[in-house]
């Protein structure tokens, strides 16, 4: 399992990483995301059972049935106007 980075190479280093992903002009956030990161090029990549749980989590999000699990997943409303 000594997977290299297909952009350059790199080691990678597993971390925890934070997608941010649009859908329908939502933003929906997935924290806490278990990933393998390129310490050269910062390039991430998660692994096949993260890839199904990111679009598990798409897919409750995209019928509004997301509920926080082990992930952090929030929606940030791109429309609303930023106010103090
Ligand atoms: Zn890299």
């Amino acid at each position: 399992m000594n997977q290299k980075c297909p952009v350059c190479s790199g080691e990678l280093r597993k971390d925890i990483i934070k997608e941010d992903i649009w859908i329908d002009g939502k933003l929906l956030v997935i924290d806490n995301l278990t990933a393998k990161v390129c310490v050269h090029c910062g390039e991430s990549i998660v692994d096949y059972n993260t890839m199904q749980k990111i679009e598990n989590l798409i897919d409750k999000f995209k019928h509004n049935m997301i509920r926080a699990t082990e992930f952090i997943a929030y929606e940030i409303d791109a429309t609303a106007p930023v106010s103090a």
